[in-house]
């Protein structure tokens, strides 16, 4: 076995643990090998293994190094995770198939100029913090409201929980407002705690260090 195709059979080792401790079923949760800064080998090795999901947080970046891998395996599917600038929006929907980072009414706008209508997740700013992206808990009512009025298609909610203190709590608040809203899938969980967000109800892990790194 190759050492990707070992770490990926471990994430899905837990993974599929830390479900069954929730009594979820393991195939609910889609895991996301983020490939940002990796190259075109090590990515191939994941993909060879099996892996199919793809997350990237640069334009420019997907659109040099994916469209030869995606001629050779036509069935990646390629998840932008990163803060996506409005004039970019347009070139974004021909690389990308699913968007996690809808994080503000400028982009929305953009998006359905662009005609993008993949799974889109909006992002939350989970955590209250001044300088990180997403939509603020205060402002998300209206937003997916506002959003539910648009032709794009709302997906589910996505965060990124503070740096360097427990997650748990802010899963957990992610997926109570998913329930508040009627969203069903949550975006959520990377290589540090990743077991901790499928416990509280991620559909869709982020995971990179764990997958490209022994
Ligand atoms: C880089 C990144 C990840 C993956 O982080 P790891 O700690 O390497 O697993 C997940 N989500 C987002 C939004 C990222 O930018």
């Amino acid at each position: 076995m190759s050492h990707a195709a070992a770490r990926l059979a471990a994430i899905h080792d837990r993974i599929a643990q830390a479900a069954r401790a929730a009594r979820r079923e393991p195939s609910a949760v889609t895991l996301v090998a983020v490939s940002k800064g990796r190259s075109a080998e090590e990515i191939e090795a994941l993909i060879e293994a099996g892996q199919r999901d793809f997350g990237e947080n640069r334009v420019q970046e997907v659109a040099d190094k994916w469209p030869a891998l995606r001629a050779r395996y036509p069935d990646v599917r390629l998840h932008m995770i990163g803060q996506l600038q409005s004039n970019k929006a347009r070139e974004a929907a021909t690389l990308f198939d699913v968007i996690h980072s809808l994080d503000r009414k400028s982009l929305r706008d953009a998006l359905v100029q662009a005609g993008w209508a993949g799974p889109t997740y909006v992002q939350v700013n989970i955590g209250e913090e001044e300088q990180k992206g997403g939509v603020a808990i205060a402002e998300l009512p209206a937003f997916l409201s506002e959003l539910r009025e648009t032709p794009l298609n709302l997906a589910g909610l996505m965060a990124i929980p503070p740096a360097g203190v427990e997650a748990s709590p802010y899963f957990a608040l992610l997926a109570k407002l998913a329930r508040r809203h009627d969203v069903t899938r949550l975006s959520m969980g990377m290589s540090s705690d990743f077991s901790a967000a499928v416990m509280l109800g991620a559909t869709v892990i982020r995971v990179g260090t764990a997958l490209f790194e022994d």
